[in-house]
């Protein structure tokens, strides 16, 4: 918060996908509360991490994979994008740019590492012999099958709403001079760049005096500024 650090987090996870709920837990632990919103960046976009924010009436502001290409010409006129077609909610079944059905045939279950479930439907078309847009539709032999967590979509369209908000953008911007910021101080600026101890417990104590000396650093150089202006 203005480039304080509130709470951190050490993680042995190669990506960030699976850090954001530790991460929440870790915050809620050291401030007593949670945030109600989250601002990240597209590695935190998962359905998992959606839900989980949507389960603790967190406002997401946070993008998904697909998000800044969704926004280019290719992308929009891709006729294989199931997000170029139109689904019937009611009836349950989407139209493509050739205007055929495809129908649902089955559901299929994924678990996640941690336990999180996502749901995919499988629809299929009903025929796509002699379709003008085949080739630029799909490589696949015979009809086109497409596999979509519906969930899925739910959250990149609220997601995408936000984002898109005056408020949302503001705030993603915002991420940039925060976080950001932060992480070049400390690892540009200061040179931090490997850790001295080794373990997770020792790490994460070596990350604690980190973010409590940038704190001290950040607060000190304040105050510096509130005297000039104070002696101005
Ligand atoms: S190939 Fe099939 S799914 Fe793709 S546009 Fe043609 S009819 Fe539709």
């Amino acid at each position: 918060e203005n480039q304080f650090i509130l709470a951190y987090s050490v993680h042995q996870r190669p990506t960030d996908t699976r850090c954001l709920e530790p991460h929440m837990e870790k915050a809620q632990q050291i401030l007593g509360k949670l945030p109600k919103t989250v601002i990240a960046d597209a590695g935190y976009g998962s359905e998992e991490n959606y839900a989980y924010l949507e389960k603790k009436e967190i406002q997401a502001v946070v993008k998904y994979g697909s998000y800044h290409k969704e926004k280019s010409k290719a992308w929009k006129v891709n006729v294989g994008k199931i997000e170029n077609w139109t689904y019937n909610a009611a009836e349950d079944n989407w139209t493509c740019l050739a205007g055929k059905m495809l129908h649902f045939r089955r559901e299929s279950k994924e678990v996640s590492q941690s336990g999180y479930e996502i749901y995919k439907r499988h629809y299929r078309s009903q025929s796509c012999e002699g379709c003008p847009l085949k080739e630029r539709c799909t490589k696949a032999a015979g009809d086109r099958e497409v596999v979509v967590s519906l969930e899925r979509l739910r959250y990149q369209k609220q997601a995408r709403e936000i984002l898109r908000s005056k408020e949302g953008y503001g705030l993603a911007v915002r991420r940039m001079t925060e976080p950001e910021s932060v992480f070049g101080q400390l690892k540009n600026n200061r040179g931090f760049r490997r850790f001295l101890l080794r373990g997770m417990e020792k790490v994460t104590l070596e990350v604690g005096w980190l973010c409590l000396a940038h704190n001290l650093l950040k607060q000190a150089a304040n105050d510096q500024k509130q005297r000039a202006t104070f002696l101005q």
